[in-house]
């Protein structure tokens, strides 16, 4: 609740009337993510890991538990497998207890290095068991099959969302996220890091849409999922470089460095299932959610004041 989709996430469930209890255990959420609700009544912090169980009463669980950007799910890859194993176990049976629905957030790094494409929600996915992005990959794939076995076995109510690349303010700078890195860059007039030749290419969401996207899903009586949300707008990562450039009006120049392993090369949602069932659809146009998030990097760098 405390990380970049989450606290968002809070805030505009408060915002809805909503009472929220956020849990995270600070790994890579910041409690200055929700200075914002910190202070409001129908808002409460446990800072907890659900690596371990966790007795509480709610209505309905979001379990957004888990690094997300490759630098920091590789940081601690056994942590990061068992936050999605463990701790998907633990958010499992919290909801089987309390008989509540429980909405998973999986990822579109189930799809691994994708053959198809688009990837729609039919496609199984090419993933690596053994490398690198595996404690993450095959996290999230095995907490998806936890999700789904405990719908056949005991008919909880899950629901399981395959998030896309997703950025926005809030972001942590350095966590090593393209978009981030690219505009701390730009900010500094420091070189651009195009990993490889930067033909691969990623789709953005921007941050409200996905907020709107996990809560209309939430919301829904009907389907489980698995779900796709994202911007099916694509671009090569080093198209990203040069347009983050001209927006910052940045001296930086662009170099290429080694291209990390089992990098996808291609990602992008096929999302008519969650326009059909959610009537759902990213509305952000790309530049305007860049230059949002230019302006929240300023402010966290005080850059500003210049
Ligand atoms: N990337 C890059 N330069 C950077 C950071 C990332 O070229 O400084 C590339 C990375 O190799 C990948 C893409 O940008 O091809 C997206 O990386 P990110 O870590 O944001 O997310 P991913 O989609 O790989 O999880």
């Amino acid at each position: 609740g405390a990380g970049f989709i989450g606290s968002h996430l809070c805030e505009q469930l408060i915002s809805n009337g909503e009472e929220v209890i956020c849990v995270d255990n600070l790994y890579t959420g910041k409690k200055s993510n929700i200075d914002k609700l910190i202070n409001n009544s129908k808002f409460e912090l446990l800072r907890h890991d659900i690596t371990f169980p966790l007795y509480i009463e709610v209505d309905r669980i979001f379990n957004l538990a888990c690094p997300a950007s490759p630098v920091s799910y590789q940081n601690d890859p056994v942590q990061t497998i068992k936050t999605n194993v463990h701790g998907s176990i633990n958010m499992l049976g919290l909801a089987k207890r309390l008989n509540v629905r429980i909405l998973q957030t999986s990822t579109s790094e189930v799809y691994g290095d994708p053959e198809q494409h688009p990837q729609k929600e039919s496609y199984w996915g090419n993933v690596n068991p053994i490398g690198k992005r595996a404690c993450y990959d095959e996290g999230k794939r095995a907490a998806e099959t936890l999700f789904f076995d405990y719908f056949r076995q005991y008919k909880l109510d899950i629901k399981v969302v395959r998030i896309f690349n997703t950025y926005g303010p809030l972001m942590s700078i350095n966590d090593g996220r393209v978009i981030t890195n690219f505009i701390y860059q730009a900010l500094m007039n420091k070189p651009i890091t195009v990993n490889g030749s930067g033909d691969q290419t990623r789709s953005f969401c921007y941050v409200d849409d996905m907020v709107d996207g996990l809560i209309k899903m939430m919301n829904n009586d009907n389907f489980t999922g698995p779900i796709n949300l994202g911007n099916p707008q694509e671009i090569k990562i080093i198209d990203l470089a040069k347009e983050i450039i001209d927006l910052v009006n940045s001296k930086s120049n662009i170099i290429f460095t080694d291209f990390p392993e089992d990098d996808p090369l291609r990602r992008k949602p096929d999302i008519s299932l969650a326009n059909k069932v959610l009537d759902w659809k990213p509305l952000s146009e790309r530049k305007n959610g860049l230059l949002k998030t230019i302006e929240s990097i300023k402010q966290q760098l005080d850059l500003n004041k210049s």
